[in-house]
């Protein structure tokens, strides 16, 4: 199996136009019209024709960031591999970009339970339920429905598919595999088929979903579930390399995320922004840090002209984090000229001790 095909249904997956394996499946997905695609410049992370090539960590890293604009000077990581990239000075080339339609992909979900006689309706959306005597069985397509249907689906255990599967792995109970819709369209839909009849021999259930919320603006939910009560001094944030960092809130296992699993990678170019990289900084230097020390440091210097600058990038990334713990207290204390930068949550340079993760007791 191409390992790369599962990532071909998530937003913004990049394809190489050198009619090998993934290009072809490529161009079967935008032919069937499940995937709308554009062209744009990249550079490649391990590039042969380039001046770092005899750099690389991994000479066959498949890491692909945007070309920079004309005489734009940018520093930028791989996604894939971490390392820093002089991106202007590599060569660059055309490749596809690929957005998934995911009205397509519902008819397609449908059709594939329907042709194995499995009679489905889709209810509410997202949500494919498939009965068989007294039994049910519900598959979730993850990004097709909201926050709340998707938790109480799983819950209640819908089989779960997703065609950003980087995005919802995390959501997924433990014991419960996600299915990448990608690899259920190109390779075999016998995973999904063999996932509901395996449901529809098991208990008796009825999928029961809350009705969808039709006036309350949908606030976008946190990603790291916090128990009631808790706060930033619960929340440990740790350095994994320089494109990841790891999350641990308690009752939870830790979970490790790229920048672009956490919102915090450039738009258009899906490179770590430099919010991030102020956060993976954060954790080297435990928590503490201020716009000068963040220009000199050893490792990844992060160059800020003023205080203002530093500032700047500071906002966003103390947004980012309320948005993802759900948490309305700022992750800063009060920072100031002379003040540095000090996380309220724990920052760490490496991986804390496992005795962490307990769930607290009482
Ligand atoms: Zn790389």
């Amino acid at each position: 199996m191409q390992p790369d095909l599962a990532y071909l249904l998530t937003p913004g997956a990049v394809v190489d136009r050198d009619g090998g394996p993934v290009a072809q499946a490529a161009a079967r997905l935008i032919a069937e019209g499940l995937v709308c695609a554009s062209t744009r410049s990249f550079v490649r992370c391990a590039n042969p024709d380039d001046f770092d090539f005899v750099d690389a960590l991994d000479p066959s890293c498949p890491g692909r960031v945007a070309a920079p604009e004309d005489g734009v000077d940018d520093w930028t990581w791989c996604p894939r591999c971490g390392r820093r990239l002089e991106a202007s000075r590599k060569s660059a080339f055309e490749a596809t970009v690929l957005e998934p339609n995911l009205v397509v992909l519902r008819v397609r979900l449908a059709n594939v339970l329907a042709a194995a006689g499995l009679p489905v309706r889709e209810q509410p959306e997202g949500v494919f339920r498939v009965e068989s005597g007294d039994r049910e069985a519900a598959v979730v397509l993850m990004d097709a429905c909201g926050s709340a249907v998707r938790r109480v689906a799983l819950e209640q255990g819908a089989v779960a598919v997703a065609a950003d599967c980087g995005r919802f792995s995390w959501q997924v109970p433990h014991c419960t595999k996600l299915l990448a819709a990608a690899e259920l369209v190109l390779v075999s839909p016998e995973p999904l088929l063999g996932a509901v009849r395996t449901a529809l021999t098991g208990q008796p259930t009825v999928i029961v979903l809350p009705a969808p919320q039709q006036s309350a603006p949908e606030r976008p939910p946190a990603r790291f579930l916090l128990p009631s009560g808790a706060g930033w001094g619960d929340v440990t944030v740790y350095y994994v390399d320089g494109a990841t960092v790891g999350i641990a809130v308690p009752g939870a296992r830790p979970v490790h995320a790229s920048a672009i699993e956490l919102g915090m990678a450039k738009e258009r170019a899906r490179t770590p922004s430099r919010r991030f990289a102020l956060l993976l900084h954060l954790c080297r230097h435990r928590g503490r840090t201020d716009w000068k020390t963040a220009g000199f440091a050893e490792d990844e210097p992060l160059a800020f002209d003023n205080f203002a600058a530093f500032r700047m990038q500071v906002s966003p990334l103390r947004r980012d984090l309320q948005r993802l713990f759900g948490l309305a207290a700022d992750p800063f204390a009060p920072i100031g000229r002379s003040k540095p930068l000090v996380a309220a949550f724990r920052a760490l340079p490496e991986t804390p001790g496992e005795a962490a993760y307990l769930p607290r007791a009482g």
